[in-house]
């Protein structure tokens, strides 16, 4: 309601009431106009009704939400569902031109600047987090590997000569396949042993660099969050590699901003030598669906010419995701969920640390991985060939979903490539181990569940029950703790 029909419905409603009401609307309008004015993540998020209210004014500027509007060109934005029209908040035209995923759509003024703002926001976030010299980022619809796909191909015209990718080694399969899509050779890097931590080998590294020439190379592309035992590689050594010899560098920062370590590496490499960009995925990062990533940097041209490679229009979804995450959450929300992640973290270590001392085995030292970690696996791996995998698959039936059983020696062929001692980042771990994170909205509760059910598999394990056995025991456990749980919640109700 604008001040016009304010002033028409006091010859409806008491003069003092419309009055309050429209200063009531107006105490909403005044956050809009904060974040229309500073760009900014707010400090304290919104409620419900000003994002929404917010999102509304959006929809109603773009042109299939005029009233008089008559569309005669082959994408109009029309929906044939209720359904999909509100999942989206009406906004039906997603984002950029045909020529630059970051350009203004002259049919949706209020699309385009969702993606501004989106932008604009996530910026903040991104320098808030740590990497305070970043200039500059775009919100791309695409997971990570394929905006690291971008990335290289944005790189490809500026090196035409360069076709080999310098790759300091993480089992990850969307990486490799990054470098591969984009049609490049990556030139694997082993990394070496230090402890139990696995770590970037800067002299192979300078020696390849040596060996095939600066011209030869389209980048260097790294890793920051990755799993134990192999740890964030060494960014301020790579930027000052990368630096001297004129050679650009792409960070995989995947699920870097959540650790305050990991974005701390990446303005230190580009204090210190040469980033280039750094990718980072929505999903993990912001708790939304999966479906997007930002692709962020500290030069504006370089982010510019990115974006610009990106053929034709885009899906809006993951920037309205982050952009209404981000405004429920407030900057004071999102720090909160990122303390939270830390302690659970240090939480999470020390209860593992203790299972694992239980059973003969310990957690691996990896103090420079902030967020994964891992728990040797000697004893079932003495025990038989297939004990380790095995116990992947009890937890798997016991419903424990991301930790990860690592066997020695497996070996995977990836597009042509093999790899030897596939997951475990290196040809000869010394040891058999499993994963397990603290990532942003990891409960206590989370925690608490999953070193039971570790505990119990372990247990099963060393009384030597078979696979079929334990499964078997273990599924009626499941169903009895799945009982216990949906009958603790009737009792609940029950209470109220
Ligand atoms: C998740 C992840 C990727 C790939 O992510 P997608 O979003 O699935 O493309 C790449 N590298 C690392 C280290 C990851 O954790």
């Amino acid at each position: 309601m604008n001040t016009e029909n304010f002033q028409l419905s006091e010859r409806l409603v008491n003069t003092a009431y419309v009055r309050q009401g429209s200063q009531g609307r107006r105490a909403h309008e005044l956050r809009l106009r904060i974040l229309l004015e500073q760009g900014k993540c707010p400090e304290d998020g919104w409620d419900e009704s000003t994002i929404e209210l917010f999102l509304h004014e959006l929809a109603i500027m773009d042109s299939n939400n005029f009233l008089g509007n008559c569309g005669v060109g082959e994408r109009e934005g029309r929906v044939a569902s209720g359904l999909v029209a509100r999942r989206h908040f009406r906004l039906i035209h997603g984002i950029g031109r045909s020529g630059d995923i970051s350009a203004v759509q002259p049919k949706a003024a209020g699309s385009s600047l969702l993606n501004k703002l989106t932008n604009s926001i996530v910026l903040d976030i991104i320098k808030l987090t740590g990497v305070k010299t970043a200039s500059s980022c775009f919100v791309v619809p695409m997971a990570t590997g394929m905006s690291l796909t971008l990335c290289f191909l944005t790189l490809r015209h500026k090196r035409p000569k360069a076709k080999y990718i310098i790759w300091p080694r993480i089992d990850q399969k969307s990486c490799f396949k990054s470098m591969i899509t984009a049609g490049f050779e990556p030139v694997v890097i082993e990394n070496v042993l230090q402890g139990d931590e696995l770590r970037t080998n800067l002299e192979e590294i300078e020696a390849k660099i040596q060996h095939l020439g600066a011209d030869n190379i389209l980048c260097v592309h790294s890793t920051t969050s990755c799993f134990a035992p192999r740890v964030p590689d060494r960014l301020e050594e790579l930027a000052e590699i990368c630096m001297k010899h004129d050679i650009p560098h792409i960070v995989n920062n995947a699920y870097g901003v959540q650790s305050s370590k990991c974005m701390h590496l990446i303005q230190q490499g580009a204090r210190r030598g040469r980033i280039d960009a750094f990718v980072q995925s929505l999903d993990k990062n912001f708790m939304v669906p999966v479906g997007g990533a930002i692709i962020a940097g500290f030069s504006d041209s370089f982010i510019q010419e990115i974006s610009k490679m990106y053929p034709g229009r885009a899906s809006a979804s993951p920037s309205l995701d982050v952009l209404i995450t981000l405004l429920t959450l407030g900057t004071k929300g999102y720090q909160q969920l990122l303390k939270e992640r830390k302690e659970m973290f240090y939480y999470l270590a020390s209860e593992l640390k203790r299972l694992a001392e239980a059973y003969n085995e310990r957690l691996l030292e990896t103090p420079h991985n902030p967020i994964s970690l891992a728990m040797s696996l000697k004893e079932l791996d003495k025990r038989s060939g297939t004990a380790v995998t095995q116990l992947g698959s009890m937890l798997f039936t016991r419903q424990v979903s991301g930790a990860r059983v690592v066997p020695r020696g497996s070996v995977q062929t990836v597009n042509g490539y093999t790899f030897k001692g596939f997951m475990a980042h290196t040809n000869n771990y010394p040891c058999a181990y499993l994963n397990a994170a603290s990532a942003i909205g990891m409960t206590k509760e989370d925690v608490d569940v999953f070193l039971k059910r570790l505990d119990k598999c372990l247990k099963a394990q060393k009384k030597g029950l078979n696979n079929g056995e334990a499964l078997s025991e273990m599924k009626k456990e499941v169903i009895s703790d799945i009982e216990e749980s949906s009958m603790s919640e009737a009792d609940t109700k029950n209470e109220i």
